[in-house]
């Protein structure tokens, strides 16, 4: 009577622990008088016998029969899925059963460390679940095909022991278990930016595990790399990254040597690259190239920088003598050695006449600049002694020199220093003139070509410089009865001797006094300071902000009354009234608190409780409305903030944006009244109602969220917290924008952190440039509400999970982005992700957004395409089933009650099913949105499988 003919066709995704044959069953009780359980072997389809579990005491009442497996191990897993096959007779189709007859069984579990329990009291079992048949047999004579299997998965999480016992308790069913199926799920082993994750378990409760990856072979940790496994066993948010070590670069496998006559010197580089000219590398893995023989690498040079050598010795120089003075000229090398860091150190000597015998010069003599390291090819040697040989040596040297053992690249520069002039042999003296006659040089180091005398008055500065090509001079013009100083020196092509000694003279008196002009070459030096003029750029600080803002923020700030660009209204910042209860006036109309009936809390506000209740304006009938409340004690400045909500929401009139009734402020407590919004919060509201909207639905809340925003960004508002908690929902599943009041983002959003600038904002929902310089624009509230797209789509999941506020800062920085939720259309997730654009020029205005959504909207084939329709999404329990007939498939995918309403309707072919609307469902009778979402979702796997459909 029982036949079973479908095998566990072991589709599944994940790891499974003892397979049925390993650990089931024992049967418990055995002394109990009624046949319990029984071990029964059947055929398949296929004919290949198979084991089945059944009992069917359905004629008796008070059944109990218990079916135990052995202990099965956990292996790790917190959570634990289990799979069970089995077929439940329908208690109507067996003639003459009595009432007792049950359609369901009890599973139950019990944790424990010990394997080998014998008996386990029926109270120590925790209840999983009731279960009971989406499909029952309704008559015997299924011939070959049994396409009655049901197959129901139920979870158990939280397990910390060894392993569990399952038991099924039967009270009277007709129940034959084809199999069970026990699995856990993991993130398997995976290497990404050359960090490997393990195989890892899936969570228990919390959703997300941290998991840090270890670098593979021969990298190492660029920043400490790591990644969160999902429970649906997919790794999500990669974070941090390895690079291959030095000698090594990145190919697909992981890091792999770098070849002879390649290197790579550190781990940042991406790449190996060829030696530099003059290395080579002959192994592989070489961080740094070798120089070749007469080459060198100095410890500070890059190692991509070529090998270089000495400088050769510097070139033609030349001597320029002044007096005790040497000025030394030469001409860098000619081979700098590859390098650009020549510099030049001198060694002096002083010679004997004859040149023959030479010593150091010693410390007496100077350098200017100095003597080694110079970096210009010239140089002032002072303080030499008169009429003296010098060889100086000029050695050339750049960064590898010291490393080279070849000798420096030298040139000598032989010097004769001038001798001085002899003393002044004549002198003649009149009141106002003196000559002098002198003697020139006896040796001098070249032809002489002129001689210059230096005099001065005495206790004066002033001196007077004079040049003559004869060795006598008269120099007139001097003051009568005064004493002068004069000094004689000789020029030769060479350069200036010394001067000779000091000759003091003093004029003669005249008879009659008179003055005399004497001309004087002032050869003082004048300090000549440099009056930078200093240039203050005063900068006038502007009292608004207004000033810093950029044309998208512009507009919104700080106008004064009600101003109109063309063809949009402006939105008038609270704020800039002197007395906020003006903008209240101007906004918000009051209401008579005896025309509002308050029912019941539906909420809790920031400044007091959200009540439902009805508002009686005349004239009109009576409406349903919020009304938030100031609670009693308030401050001044918490009653302003109350009310600027009112002032706000007040100057918008918008389908989508939440509509302000009015205002309570003559009489306590204050209240703000809005339209009643039936479905509360969107986020919440998702929840409770998971999976239960077609993707045009949803879409269409969308679409209507985009509209008010584009509202409020004509209007230049910018909101600063679009998120779903903050959009309301009516009982047409119409949304709303909400949530105006001015301090709001900062003190009233659970969701709120502190940044490190000090404001608290929703991290998970803000735009990048807000959180870091809070930059708060339309195109910010655009990022927000592709936020909202995702929370949307995903049923009122928490954007990014339970990673840290830290975590997600980093992740969006490093370019990660929201993966798309289950069962979302490619074109939304694309939508989503232009909303998360990095910059934010280049995210869609909420006018391009409403544009899209509406195209969407007519256009639902675009919809059918989903982003993740990957196997590791599906679900083990929808096994894909053959089907031929609009019959068939309404049957497979349990809309068989629909059977009729498609055939009246005309559509009798399965090709004829595969471009159905939502409208045409709606038509034939299937109203139910769930129901329409079941069909519409199988039929677009149709057109993908041809007749193989997803049940
Ligand atoms: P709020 O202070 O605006 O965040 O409101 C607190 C809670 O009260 C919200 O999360 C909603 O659940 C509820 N609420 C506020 N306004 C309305 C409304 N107009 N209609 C229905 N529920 C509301």
């Amino acid at each position: 009577k029982w036949k079973q003919m479908v095998a566990d066709d072991g589709r599944q995704s994940s790891s499974v622990l003892p397979t049925p044959s390993r650990f089931l069953l024992n049967l418990s009780k055995p002394t109990l008088p009624h046949p319990q359980w029984e071990e029964i072997s059947v055929m398949d389809e296929r004919n290949t016998p198979m084991r089945t579990y059944q009992v069917c005491n359905v004629m008796e009442a008070n059944q109990n029969n218990w079916l135990r497996t052995r202990h099965i191990s956990r292996e790790g897993a917190q959570r634990v899925h289990i799979e069970i096959k089995f077929t439940l007779r329908d208690c109507n189709s067996l003639p003459g059963v009595p009432g007792t007859c049950k359609e369901t069984f009890n599973m139950y579990y019990y944790e424990s460390n010990n394997a080998n329990l014998w008996f386990i009291k029926e109270s120590q079992y925790v209840k999983i679940d009731t279960i009971a048949a989406d499909e029952s047999f309704t008559q015997v004579d299924v011939g070959d095909r049994v396409m009655k299997l049901n197959t129901e998965v139920r979870d158990i999480s939280n397990l910390s022991k060894k392993g569990f016992y399952l038991a099924f308790q039967d009270l009277g069913a007709c129940i034959a278990l084809v199999s069970v199926r026990v699995f856990y799920k993991k993130c398997p082993l995976t290497v990404l930016n050359l960090a490997q994750f393990p195989d890892t378990i899936t969570g228990g409760d919390t959703a997300l595990v941290e998991v840090r990856g270890v670098c593979v072979n021969a990298s190492e940790e660029f920043e400490a790399p790591k990644m969160y496994c999902s429970a649906d066993g997919g790794w999500l948010v990669p974070i941090g990254r390895c690079v291959c070590k030095p000698g090594f670069e990145e190919n697909k496998d992981g890091c792999q040597p770098c070849r002879p006559g390649t290197y790579k010197a550190s781990a940042t580089d991406a790449y190996c690259t060829k030696c530099p000219p003059h290395s080579s590398s002959p192994q592989e893995q070489a961080f740094e190239c070798v120089c070749e023989r007469g080459f060198y690498r100095a410890e500070t040079d890059p190692r991509s920088m070529a090998c270089t050598r000495s400088p050769s010795a510097p070139e033609n120089p030349i001597s320029t003598v002044n007096e005790t003075c040497i000025t030394l000229e030469w001409s860098p090398p000619r081979d700098t050695g590859g390098r650009g860091d020549v510099t030049y150190s001198l060694h002096c000597r002083k010679c004997s006449g004859d040149s023959r015998k030479c010593t150091p010069c010693g410390s007496s003599i100077h350098f200017v600049p100095r003597q080694f390291g110079l970096s210009s090819p010239t140089v002032l040697v002072t303080d030499l002694q008169p009429d003296s040989n010098y060889s100086f040596t000029v050695e050339s040297q750049n960064g590898v020199s010291d490393l080279s053992p070849t000798p420096k690249g030298t040139v000598v520069i032989n010097v004769t220093t001038s001798q001085t002039v002899s003393v002044v042999l004549k002198e003649r003296r009149s009141k106002d003139s003196v000559t002098l006659a002198w003697q020139g040089p006896e040796r001098p180091d070249g032809a002489i070509v002129e001689y210059e005398v230096i005099y001065y008055e005495k206790r004066e500065q002033n001196y007077t410089v004079l040049k003559t090509r004869s060795n006598m001079m008269t120099v007139e013009g001097l003051k009568p009865g005064t004493t002068y100083v004069f000094r004689v020196r000789a020029r030769t092509d060479g350069g200036y001797g010394t001067y000779g000694g000091e000759i003091e003279l003093e004029t003669r008196l005249p008879r009659v006094r008179s003055y005399l002009s004497i001309r004087i070459y002032n050869i003082g030096v004048q300090n000549i300071h440099d009056h930078k003029a200093a240039v203050h750029f005063s900068c006038r600080h502007c009292g608004y902000i207004k000033a810093k803002q950029d044309p998208d923020e512009e507009k919104m700030q700080f106008q004064h009354g009600r101003v109109k660009l063309p063809g949009s209204r402006i939105y008038i910042h609270p704020h800039t009234y002197e007395d906020p209860n003006q903008a209240v006036r101007d906004f918000a109309k009051e209401i008579d608190a005896s025309n509002i009936r308050i029912e019941r809390v539906i909420g809790a506000g920031e400044f007091g409780e959200v009540c439902s209740g009805r508002l009686r304006v005349q004239g009109k009938r009576e409406i349903y409305v919020a009304i938030k409340s100031l609670k009693a004690g308030y401050s001044d400045k918490q009653r302003k903030d109350f009310l600027s909500e009112a002032s706000i929401m007040g100057q918008f009139d918008h389908p989508n944006i939440i509509r302000l009734e009015g205002v309570v402020t003559k009489c306590k407590p204050v209240m703000i009244i809005t339209e009643f919004m039936e479905n509360g919060s969107l986020d919440t509201f998702l929840k409770k109602h998971d999976g239960q909207f077609t993707v045009i639905q949803l879409v269409g809340m969308l679409r209507g969220i985009a509209s008010g925003m584009k509202y409020l960004s004509d209007m230049s508002y910018v909101h600063r917290d679009l998120a779903a908690r903050n959009i309301l929902v009516n009982s047409n599943l119409v949304c709303k924008v909400s949530d105006f009041g001015l301090s709001r983002v900062l003190e009233d959003d659970p969701e709120a952190a502190y940044t490190t600038r000090g404001g608290k904002i929703p991290i998970r929902w803000t735009a990048p440039e807000a959180i870091a310089y809070r930059k708060f624009t339309s195109a910010s509230d655009v990022w927000s509400y592709g936020i909202v797209m995702w929370e949307v789509i995903s049923y009122g999941e928490r954007p990014y999970w339970e990673m840290s506020n830290q975590d997600v800062i980093k992740a969006i920085d490093e370019g990660y982005r929201l993966p798309a939720p289950m069962d979302c259309p490619v074109v939304l997730h694309q939508l989503m992700l232009d909303c998360w654009e990095k910059g934010r020029s280049d995210r869609p205005k909420f006018g391009q957004i409403v544009t899209i959504l509406d195209k969407l909207i007519r256009n639902p084939a675009s919809l059918r395409e989903l982003a993740n329709s990957s196997a590791c999404r599906e679900d083990p329990s929808t096994p894909e089933l053959s089907v031929n007939t609009v019959d068939e498939w309404l049957e497979a995918i349990k809309m068989g009650q629909y059977k009729e309403n498609f055939s009246s309707a005309g559509y009798v072919s399965l090709d004829s099913i595969l471009y159905i609307s939502v409208s045409e469902l709606a038509k034939m009778g299937v109203t139910l949105a769930g129901h329409q979402k079941k069909i519409l979702s199988s039929v677009e796997n149709l057109q993908s499988q041809g007749t193989h459909v997803q049940v």
